[in-house]
């Protein structure tokens, strides 16, 4: 059998059945932002590989710092020992968050099971037990137990496990816009906390932009608002930033937008600069010592790969990379690129919304039934897009060329004005 022979009778891709029912695309390599396939065609990245592929593939800044690591030390525990490139990184994620503790593990999922299991041994460290958590509806945190039960519960891909997952109290999820008014939401958010402040630990979001849930970008105000609720009473504020972080909405972090800080950050995806998986739970100091003082005195937590030094080495060369590049500038000129761009979708018949914030550019469609076919219709005109349901979107490298940007944003809508009507 040919590899993707193998690939077709063995193995299982994400979100699918297995064999396949669509088609899986053999890549051979990867460079900068462009994808080699073994028919020799090239396409031009419009995904960074879910979020994280920052600078573009095969940087060698990035490759140099895991071929350097790798010669030092692979991996080692992180039970009872410590190493430079974790420090280094952990020094890095304090300065660049103004926050203060550290726990560095193996992919955004877990990070916020980390969190959400952080924000227990707090309240139980203050004597509370407190063991529910308040969420957004169209939230999505990841596909592990504690993370998929505070996804949204109707329009998740989760709904299906039924009570195997444990209940959180939802919250409606403030209007889509970056200037719409939200006061409707933040009032039903009040009443929220009112009303079961005594059950939550914690309160947790995607700030700015909620992503997997329905690529929805809305007010800073609500999370302003959010941050005053979760102090008023005591709940902590989990900011789940492993899409939004790095840069991707134009500020490092996108709770910088409401001038805010969460008690706990969750970080991921461009964490590693799209190299290897690794996420980290960030906390205050407050939050650390709390729990650390207590009975409790530990939290109860520990990867294998937790702190894997390559991963922490490439992260490390991710972030000076980041820092001494115009990201700002960068990521500026690629959202007035898909502002512009975005427009002549607006007049479809079949688009429903459109847009877009950083370098974050989204088309929405009225229907859901067009995915593959918009999928399909790119791949064949040098374009990697993968819609989800209705959401056409794309997020790409900061490194990527304007005019690559622009084929990107032109082949989405060619592909929708290509859509061949069904009924
Ligand atoms: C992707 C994502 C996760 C899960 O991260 P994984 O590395 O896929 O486990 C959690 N939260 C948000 C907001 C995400 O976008």
């Amino acid at each position: 059998m040919t590899w993707l022979e193998l690939d077709k009778e063995y193995v299982w891709h994400p979100y699918n059945s297995l064999p396949s029912k669509t088609k899986i695309l053999p890549v051979i390599s990867t460079n900068k932002t462009s994808i080699f396939l073994e028919t020799g065609e090239v396409l031009i990245d419009a995904m960074s590989s879910w979020w994280s592929a920052i600078h573009g593939y095969n940087h060698p800044k990035l490759n140099d710092a895991l071929k350097k690591q790798v010669e030092i030390m692979p991996h080692i525990m992180f039970g009872g020992l410590a190493h430079e490139q974790a420090s280094l990184l952990s020094k890095k994620l304090v300065d660049l968050t103004g926050l203060h503790s550290i726990f560095l593990c193996d992919s955004g999922s877990v990070s916020v099971e980390v969190a959400l299991k952080t924000a227990i041994l707090y309240q139980k460290a203050k004597g509370l037990k407190k063991y529910k958590f308040l969420a957004l509806e169209h939230s999505y945190h990841g596909d592990t137990l504690g993370a998929m039960s505070v996804c949204d519960p109707q329009n998740s891909m989760h709904s299906i496990y039924g009570s195997y997952m444990s209940e959180h109290i939802f919250t409606k999820a403030p209007k889509l816009g970056f200037f719409s008014n939200c006061e409707e939401e933040i009032k039903v958010l009040e009443d929220n906390f009112e009303k079961y402040h005594k059950e939550i630990a914690g309160f947790i979001v995607e700030p700015i932009v909620q992503g997997a849930g329905g690529m929805r970008i809305y007010n800073p105000q609500y999370l302003k608002k959010a941050r005053e609720l979760c102090t008023k009473y005591d709940v902590l504020l989990i900011a789940d930033e492993i899409a939004t972080g790095f840069g991707h909405t134009g500020l490092m972090f996108a709770y910088e937008h409401a001038d805010i800080k969460p008690d706990i950050l969750t970080i991921g995806k461009g964490l590693t600069g799209g190299y290897m998986t690794m996420a980290a739970m960030i906390t205050t100091r407050n939050v650390s010592e709390i729990i650390s003082n207590s009975e409790i005195g530990v939290l109860m937590h520990g990867p294998t790969f937790m702190a894997n030094p390559l991963a922490c080495s490439v992260a490390n060369a991710s972030i000076d990379l980041l820092l001494e590049s115009n990201w700002q500038e960068n990521v500026k000129n690629i959202e007035s690129i898909f502002s512009a761009e975005l427009k002549a979708a607006k007049e479809l018949k079949l688009v429903k919304d459109v847009r877009n914030i950083g370098a974050i550019g989204i088309i929405e469609l009225k229907d859901d039934s067009y995915a593959q076919e918009v999928q399909d219709y790119c791949v064949k005109n040098g374009v990697w897009i993968r819609p989800f349901g209705k959401l056409i979107y794309s997020i790409v490298a900061y490194t990527i060329k304007e005019e690559d940007l622009r084929i990107i944003v032109k082949t989405m809508i060619n592909a929708i004005k290509n859509i061949k009507e069904k009924k």
